[in-house]
């Protein structure tokens, strides 16, 4: 079950007493895959938890000129993020022409 923290963070609750859960330790054992223990915030009941997160897919593409490819399959917004990525790099170029175009001041 997850609620807001006064921090306005997703946050897991302890199922015994519904506080805060807080993430004590973590190691990957994938480049994906991260193993955690939550610990309940509340002294007097103190339950711990594991579990873990995994990435499962690649949500946009990395903007680095460079970038290693991804292992992770692409996910459902994949295609439409790379189109809005091309895009916005469009629109952004198409300012910049229009910038240059901008004529002298017409002062007279
Ligand atoms: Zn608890």
């Amino acid at each position: 079950m997850a609620a807001f923290s006064p921090r306005k963070r997703v946050v897991f609750t302890c199922e015994a007493c519904g506080g805060v859960l807080i993430k004590r330790t973590s190691y990957l054992s994938h480049q994906h895959l991260r193993h955690d223990t939550y610990v309940c915030d509340n002294p007097v009941c103190s339950a711990s938890y594991t579990g873990h997160t995994e990435l499962t897919g690649i949500a946009s593409p990395s903007g680095l000129p460079n970038a290693r490819q991804s292992e992770l399959p692409e996910a459902p917004a994949y295609a439409r993020n790379l189109a809005l990525k091309v895009y916005r790099e469009a629109q952004a170029e198409h300012q910049l022409d229009l910038l240059d175009s901008q004529p002298a001041n017409t002062d007279h």
